[in-house]
């Protein structure tokens, strides 16, 4: 009989993968810390424990989470199930009473024939075929004992830049241009800042209201990724000679060199949508949107993704992992979860189901067939192999968002933008689902979805 697979960590996405590699018939020894030990965010003695919020966001499919619940309703997640049914009200999303929650789900592990539960943290990486889903705070034991595995591409902070819809941009005011012209000559989108509109940023920035870090979260930045407010809490000039600085850049309306730059880097190989280069910060959400629509041509952006600074756990994937989402120099070594740099509690367990497929096909000789990149679950695949990234890219988690997917061409108002986008998710779901090693009930014509077009 084939040696059981150890799954470590059952949180979201070792919950999901333990579950699919089981239905799949594969033996599964799951270990998990609790109740023994749990990380400063863990209360729960249960299995997947939201440890925060108790919403998994929106469930309309006319958004990328919505969409990503639907794909995963069909595939026959166990996360998705048990918040079905231990749904509370509110509104459009998708809220579950957590306690009920994370019992149902420990109940469903934990009476599994083929999965064997074994309380207690792991120390050391165990021998055979080994999947981490140990998150974000994973212990620090376990921590020291995966560094030599994977050298320096182990992160421990996540300091997020925001990122903005392109076509909210004003290119009137916003100019394609590198430093001197290095690279392609124009990489980069810049944002020209007068002097006065440059002193009263700077003033916003230090005037603004900022997130107070969790207990376990002591503020330790690395130099060379200071939040943009602590920078420019160093005194006035700082930003303009840091991240904003004019060096090698002329403005084509002027002719001149502009006191200040908010430069913007191009975030998928589509070009639909830009991060805002050195601008991660710990502002809190109303006051990036407020203070950073200050900066010249911004004024009506549509925020893809705002900036934070958290504790977290990942490694740099597309540089570390195979296709399968185990290690390049040791695949016997495989990742879920939001160690491989997705973020949240949906997009977690996604990542348990994605990585429970790669290693079936693996252990049975059969071809992984990833899901296609239209739809939510081939995105986040995508973002985690690298695929749906520019050339240089620097890996930073994310939550799914449209701007992962292969771009809609055509203009449509934002609306009609996000339908496109789900009909075209259902439509390359359901081409793909007959190659799926299990049942996978069709999107169009299974619980229906709102998507029309
Ligand atoms: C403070 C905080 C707030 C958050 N708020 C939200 C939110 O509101 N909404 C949202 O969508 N996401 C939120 N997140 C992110 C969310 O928690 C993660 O996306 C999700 O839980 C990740 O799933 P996971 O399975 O990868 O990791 P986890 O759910 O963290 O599961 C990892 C499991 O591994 C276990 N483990 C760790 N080390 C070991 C070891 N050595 N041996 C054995 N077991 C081990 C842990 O006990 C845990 O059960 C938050 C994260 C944090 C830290």
């Amino acid at each position: 009989m084939a040696e059981p697979i150890t799954v470590i960590g059952a949180g979201l996405a070792g919950s999901e993968c333990a579950h699919q590699l089981a239905r799949l018939g594969h033996r599964v020894v799951l270990r998990e810390q609790k109740p023994e030990k749990r990380s400063p965010a863990h209360q729960s003695p249960n299995f997947a424990e939201l440890v925060c919020s108790n919403s998994m966001r929106s469930d309309n499919p006319e958004s990328a989470i919505g969409l990503l619940h639907a794909e995963l309703r069909r595939v026959g997640s166990l996360i998705l199930s048990a918040a079905d049914r231990q749904r509370v009200p509110a509104g459009d999303a998708l809220a579950v009473d957590r306690e009920l929650f994370s019992a149902d789900v420990h109940a469903q592990l934990s009476s599994h024939p083929n999965i064997t539960i074994v309380p207690g943290e792991v120390l050391t990486v165990p021998e055979g075929t080994v999947v981490f889903a140990t998150g974000p705070l994973t212990s620090q034991a376990l921590t020291d004992a995966l560094a030599p595995h994977v050298g320096e591409k182990l992160y421990f902070y996540d300091a997020i830049a925001p990122i903005v819809a392109t076509e909210s941009i004003d290119m009137s005011i916003a100019f394609r241009q590198s430093r001197y012209g290095k690279g392609g000559g124009d990489d980069y989108l810049n944002l020209p800042l007068t002097k006065d509109e440059y002193t009263h940023f700077v003033e916003e920035l230090n005037a603004g209201a900022k997130v107070t870090p969790h207990a376990f979260e002591e503020p330790k930045y690395f130099e060379g990724c200071l939040p943009i407010e602590v920078m420019a809490s160093r005194g006035e000039d700082t930003l303009a000679y840091g991240p904003m600085k004019p060096v090698g850049l002329r403005d084509p309306r002027t002719g001149l060199q502009p006191h200040a730059v908010v430069q913007l880097r191009m975030e998928d190989r589509a070009g639909t949508a830009w991060n805002l280069v050195g601008f991660q910060t710990r502002l809190t959400w109303p006051e990036q949107k407020r203070i950073f629509g200050l900066i010249p041509g911004l004024s009506n952006a549509d925020w893809v993704r705002m900036g934070q600074i958290h504790r977290n756990t990942f490694l740099d994937s597309p540089r570390l992992l195979n296709p399968d989402f185990s290690l390049k120099n040791e695949p016997r070594i495989l990742f879920a979860g939001q160690i491989t740099g997705v973020e949240g509690y949906v997009e977690s367990t996604a990542c348990g189901y994605l990585t429970a497929m790669a290693l079936h096909a693996r252990l049975t000789g059969t071809v992984f067939s990833p899901p296609p990149a239209g739809t939510a679950l081939g995105a986040l695949y995508r973002h985690v192999t690298g695929e749906a990234h520019p050339e240089g890219y620097r890996y930073q988690p994310t939550n799914v968002v449209f701007a992962l997917f292969p771009p809609i061409e055509g203009r449509f108002k934002k609306a009609e933008k996000r339908v496109q986008y789900a009909a075209r998710a259902v439509r390359e779901f359901d081409v793909w689902a007959p190659s799926a090693p299990h049942p996978v009930s069709p999107m169009q014509t299974a619980a229906p979805l709102k998507v029309v077009a």
